[in-house]
Order: C-alpha cells, then structure tokens, then sequence
C-alpha cells in the first residue's frame, strides 16, 4: 500500500451566503459528507473556503485520494480546478482530520498580507506558498463544530418531547401525589 498527498485550487459555483456564524451553508454540507467519506478510509486534510474559492488538501492511500479527487473533479459545486501537488508521500503527516475546516482567518490574512496578495486566489499559489498553507492547516486551531443556516433551522424545528400545557399538567399531577402521599402518611 502507498500513500500519497495532493492539492488543488478551485472557484465555487454557488452564491456565498452570508453567515454572521458558522460555515457557509453549501461548503457545511460538503464538509459534512467530506467528512463521513473520508472517515471511512482514513484519508485526511483540510479545506480552506474564502473569496468563493476552495483550496484542499487530502493525503492517505494512494487508490483512496484519486478515488475521491475523481469524485471531487465532477462536483458541480465548483470549477476551473487545478492540481497544485500530486505525489507520494513517506508517513502520514495529519491525524484525526477526515477534512479539517479553516475559513479565510485571521492566520490566512496574514500569509496573503506577508506575500502582498489582495485576494484568496490558491490557483496562483507558488509550491512554496502550498506548503505554507498546509502547514497553516496543521496548525489551524479552528472550532470544527460546523454550525449553518439548515443547522439552526433543523433545531428550531424539532420538536419538544412535551408541550408547555403537558409539561404544566406533569407538574401538578406530581405535586398532587406529593399531597396524596404526605396525606396517606400522616394518617398512619
Ligand atoms: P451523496 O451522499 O450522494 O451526496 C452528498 C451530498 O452532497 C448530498 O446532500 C447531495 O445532494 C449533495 N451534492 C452532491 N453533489 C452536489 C451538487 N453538485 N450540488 C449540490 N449538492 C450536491 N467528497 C468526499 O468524499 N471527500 C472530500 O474530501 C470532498 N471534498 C470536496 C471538496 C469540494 C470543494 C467539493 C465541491 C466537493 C467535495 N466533496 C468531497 C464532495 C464530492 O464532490 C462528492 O459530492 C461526494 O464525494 C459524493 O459522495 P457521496 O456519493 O457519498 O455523496
């Protein structure tokens, strides 16, 4: 078995939404069956998402990266993908992340301001400037929660176990068998 690493850049197709928290909706839903598939065969990496472009990282088996690369290239979700790094890899680098997530932040700025680059544009990355956003991926401490618009709407939706008019009536019919009891003892 072989391993290998790879990257590419890519423009997402869809319209961001704007979101005061969390992840942007359509990247959420990829980071979350990125994250399921990739959990199956221990493929690893990251995701970085700003300036309606992509740039990812995946390492692991040989046949699993090209496997879901291939998948990756056909997604309609994006476009104008280039490969930046293709190549084998000796040992494993990343553990525990099936698609580590990093929004454009603050680290991010800071490299593009250090390369005097106005704009997330990984398409135009040096290898040098590859390396360094990997790395700043493997050190991301971003919360990995992922907290979006269809999220929020499924929690409001579910419903409570129990009615407030339920609920009331539980609570007077427990303090009635308070009384009931307490009655029941002070007649012994
Ligand atoms: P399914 O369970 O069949 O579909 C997954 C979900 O994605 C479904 O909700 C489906 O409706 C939705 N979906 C699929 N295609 C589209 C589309 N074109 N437009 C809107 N919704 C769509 N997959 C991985 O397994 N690992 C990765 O690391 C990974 N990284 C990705 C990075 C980017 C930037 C993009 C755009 C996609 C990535 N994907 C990744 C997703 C990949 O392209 C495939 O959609 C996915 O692998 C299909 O897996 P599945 O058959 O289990 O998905």
């Amino acid at each position: 078995m072989s391993l290998m690493r790879l990257a590419y850049a890519s423009e997402a197709t869809f319209e961001a939404k704007s979101v005061e928290k969390g992840v942007e909706p359509h990247v959420a839903r990829i980071l979350m069956t990125s994250r399921r598939n990739n959990g199956k065969c221990q493929l690893v990496g990251g995701l970085y998402y700003g300036d309606n472009r992509f740039f990812q990282y995946l390492e692991g088996e040989e046949k699993d990266v090209l496997e879901t690369y291939q998948r990756i290239q056909k997604d309609s979700r994006h476009k104008n993908l280039i490969t930046l790094i293709e190549e084998p890899l000796e040992a494993r680098t990343f553990e525990n992340w099936s698609m580590k997530y990093v929004p454009l932040s603050r680290d991010v700025r800071r490299f593009l301001d250090d390369h005097g680059l106005d704009r997330f544009d990984p398409a135009s990355f040096s290898s040098g400037q590859c390396e360094e956003m990997i790395e700043l991926i493997r050190n991301s401490s971003q919360d990995q929660k992922l907290v979006n618009y269809d999220e929020a709407k499924t929690i409001e939706k579910r419903p409570n176990a129990f009615s407030v008019g339920q609920r009331t009536g539980l609570i007077v019919a427990a303090l009635c068998l308070v009384g009931a009891l307490f009655a029941a003892g002070s007649m012994l």
